[in-house]
């Protein structure tokens, strides 16, 4: 997920609006990193920026492979004209990250908008959790874990939800990405670390996602796992029934007329 720090000019901080910000793209497996002095002495191995901030801090750009970069890109109007994200005043976002719509966490996130736009797609609700021009931060594996909670099934057409399944659904996974950010997300490895170095905890409490074959943690049915746009979907086939077809079209049998058979 792009994050834009709006940039200063070189005489350091100025009330002038700027016209241009940083952008970090994490790629695979880029971190920023925030560290007071003493912190960053100790070099990570796979540093590859070093930015000094006010304050003795400094923020580290680490990639351990080169998919991330860096970049200064120019700002623009937020689509919505607030302002562009947590911790901003300021209602611009540089260019490349305009289409990307505002995550769960943003103060100007507005659930009731998002899940009207949701359930006017024609689509299966997975796909468009998973669509960052509808709402941005939900993977693959928070998104399972917010359908489990919501009890909606990963190929519900988006058009068939009503309101209230949309609402809950969003509350769902901004509630995976709260307790995530609490416990440091959901690494695997020690790769992944949030902004203070340390690995995530939050896959030892998943619900569903990686849990194929095991009981489910609300009704005990066994979870099941099914291939879902080259990924995997987890789900409880209880407490997600998979949607019905749409109903065939009935045929309508007309009566043949028979001789002698009176006409109404
Ligand atoms: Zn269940």
């Amino acid at each position: 997920m792009p994050a834009g720090v709006p940039a200063q000019g070189p005489g350091g901080v100025s009330d002038a609006v700027p016209s241009a910000a940083l952008l970090a793209h994490l790629g695979m497996s880029g971190q920023l990193l925030v560290r007071t002095s003493a912190e960053a002495a100790e070099q990570h191995r796979h540093l590859r920026v070093r930015l000094t901030l006010s304050g003795g801090l400094t923020l580290d750009f680490v990639d351990q492979r080169t998919f991330g970069h860096l970049s200064v890109q120019d700002l623009a109007p937020t689509p919505d004209g607030e302002p562009g994200g947590l911790g901003s005043d300021l209602a611009l976002l540089p260019v490349p990250a305009l289409h990307i719509a505002r995550d769960p966490l943003d103060p100007a996130y507005r659930p009731d908008d998002v899940a009207r736009a949701m359930r006017r797609r024609r689509t299966e609700v997975k796909r468009a959790l998973l669509d960052q021009s509808l709402v941005s931060g939900v993977g693959n594996i928070y998104a399972d874990e917010a359908l489990w909670r919501a009890g909606l099934h990963y190929a519900r057409p988006t058009q068939r939800l009503r309101q209230s399944d949309a609402v809950r659904l969003l509350a769902a996974a901004e509630g995976v990405m709260r307790e995530a950010l609490v416990q440091g997300g959901t690494s695997f490895d020690a790769l992944y670390v949030n902004v203070n170095g340390a690995s995530g905890y939050f896959s030892r409490s998943l619900a569903v996602y990686g849990q194929e074959g095991e009981a489910c943690a609300r009704c005990g049915a066994v979870v099941r796992r099914d291939a879902f746009m080259n990924r995997s979907s987890f789900w409880c086939p209880v407490c997600q029934p998979r949607p019905r077809a749409p109903r065939a079209p009935r045929v309508r049998v007309e009566p043949v007329d028979r001789p002698g058979a009176s006409t109404a």
